[in-house]
């Protein structure tokens, strides 16, 4: 059995618990200790694959199709691991599988009770994914903060784990935040005080408090904190806002939060994050840069495209250049020239998207980009975008359309499996997770992934309609990675242009920042003017 750690959050939420616990993982994992992270989401939905993007942010799916909060996303950028569905839950998910089993009978005529029957749900899968992976630590981080309804049976699944296990093998991680108070100029310890109050009415004690803070925190701020919460003033750490958040880990090592760690958990590992200090440094120290114009339909909610961002800072790690991004509303291309909108972008991505909304306006990004020969990279529905565009407009296949937006469209050049002919696979409703695709020798995607048989994740269920392969491509369309099968187009590429480029997948899900995604680095290094795909940049491995 391995160790615990648990991370709650007080206070407020929205203060980076999720990425201070994907940085304890790559903390651990430096020193050699093997780590798999856990998130236990409180709210009743089963996943947050139906959520509005506007509650949730972006929806990350794991090579095994599941629909995860983006916290995973840091999980596996931090600790450059790939998690599985069992890496996430959620009440719903507790709630409707105890359910199920009452529905069958398995419970014999009991009462069916939060404590023991949630409980035990919740602990079965804490435990099972321990199991499975067979790591050193599993972290598990309970989202939401102390104190939530919905939160309260994963906070006492916990209580009981700690109560089951050896004392030493359990460790309570409590990250709060101190507000500042202009008028008195100081910051504030009570709100601490108080989650850390609720947190022991629950039956756990922290050891280590991580205390947010936008301001430097003063040692009398830390001491007091420990002592009206009974924690360790080693294990009272401020976690003050930083430049980028890979610096976090660097930070908190440098706080001696690893070295506690591992002492209250009897474990051994010397600290070593010397090539994560490489990846900040060329971050924070860049050799100039580009700017890359996102499209989509939530840009004011930068969390919506997180993993887009983040695989434009490795890209930017790799090149040695900063990624400046400019976010543009689809919907003002509907009303606006694109000239006026786009005008200096180095390069234009059109991200992931589902809805009419700000459909056309991407599709005129899409004919900026061709006509402009500026860099393009389309994911998924990025890709359907630029199909869309080059049908109508260069194949002059007027009224080219995807069935989602237009379902009597003359010419359905993207469309449900089951709408196309000759295809067997009729398959569920969405295309979820990691799928093998063929890379055509010559495309650009082959010589940027430098292979030719990739792995990457998908989440749409609509797809390039095969009727319109031998049209397009004798229009100049390259298709340069299908299914092994070739039955599937994965990724198509717009030919005579310097880059212009659609996945049917999600190659973001993949980026970290020890290995940058190789679309990603060929995009940038298009951006910069440079031949997209000559040399591999040196990229700094931690693995
Ligand atoms: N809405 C499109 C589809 O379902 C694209 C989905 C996406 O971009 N993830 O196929």
């Amino acid at each position: 059995m391995p160790k615990f750690i648990f991370v709650t959050g007080g206070v407020v939420s929205s203060v980076g618990k999720g990425i201070t616990t994907a940085s304890l993982g790559r903390i651990l994992k430096s020193r050699g200790v093997s780590v798999s992270i856990q998130k236990l989401d409180p709210y009743l939905n089963v996943d947050p694959g139906t959520m509005s993007p506007y509650q949730h942010g972006e929806v990350f799916v794991t090579v095994d199709g599941a629909e995860t909060d983006l916290d995973l996303g840091h999980y596996e950028r931090f600790i450059d691991q790939d998690l599985t569905q069992a890496a996430s839950i959620t009440s719903g998910q507790i709630y409707m599988s105890v359910l199920d089993r009452e529905r069958r009978g398995d419970y014999l005529g009991g009462t069916i009770q939060a404590v023991p029957h949630l409980t035990n749900e919740v602990k079965s899968r804490i435990y099972g994914v321990a199991e499975e992976t067979g790591a050193d630590v599993l972290i598990c981080e309970v989202g939401g903060t102390v104190g939530d309804i919905e939160g309260e049976t994963f906070i006492e699944a916990i209580r009981q784990i700690r109560h089951e296990l050896p004392r030493g093998d359990c460790l309570s991680v409590h990250v709060t935040f101190l507000p500042w108070v202009g008028a008195t100029n100081e910051l504030k310890t009570k709100p601490t005080q108080h989650s850390v109050r609720e947190l022991r009415s629950k039956g756990i004690q922290p050891d280590v408090i991580l205390a947010r803070s936008d301001h430097p925190v003063p040692r009398e701020i830390l001491d007091k904190l420990a002592l009206f919460c009974d924690v360790e003033p080693r294990a009272v750490v401020p976690m003050e806002t930083v430049s980028t958040i890979y610096e976090v880990p660097l930070l908190l090592e440098e706080r001696g939060l690893g070295d506690y760690v591992l002492e209250r958990l009897g474990l051994r590992g010397e600290r070593d994050l010397h090539e994560w200090r490489q990846i900040v440094e060329r971050l924070k120290h860049p050799v100039g840069s580009v700017e890359v114009a996102i499209v989509g339909k939530y840009v004011e909610l930068h969390d919506a495209y997180l993993s887009v961002k983040e695989s434009l800072a490795h890209a930017g790690i790799a090149n040695n250049v900063a990624v400046d991004i400019r976010w543009v509303h689809a919907e003002d291309l509907e009303v606006r020239p694109a000239e006026e909108l786009l005008a200096g972008a180095d390069a234009i991505i059109v991200p992931g998207g589902f809805g009419e909304r700000g459909w056309e306006g991407k599709v005129r990004a899409a004919t900026y980009a061709r006509t402009h020969k500026v860099p393009y990279l389309g994911l998924c529905l990025g890709m359907q975008v630029m199909v869309t565009e080059f049908a109508r407009n260069v194949c002059g296949l007027d009224g080219a359309n995807s069935t989602e937006f237009d379902p009597e469209s003359p010419h359905p050049v993207i469309s449900l499996l089951n709408e196309q002919e000759g295809v067997t696979n009729k398959g569920g409703t969405m295309r979820l997770g990691a799928y093998p695709c063929r890379l055509e020798p010559g495309g650009l995607a082959a010589r940027a992934y430098e292979t030719d048989l990739v792995m990457e994740r998908h989440r749409h269920r609509w797809e390039f309609n095969n009727a319109y392969r031998e049209p397009l491509k004798a229009a100049g369309l390259v298709i340069s990675g299908t299914s092994p099968d070739g039955s599937l187009v994965e990724i198509c590429e717009i030919g005579g242009h310097p880059f212009m480029l659609g996945t049917q997948f999600h190659p973001e899900l993949q980026s970290r920042p020890n290995r940058p995604h190789p679309l990603f680095r060929a995009l940038v290094a298009a951006a910069m003017g440079a031949p997209a795909v000559s040399e591999p940049a040196s990229v700094v491995s931690t693995a």
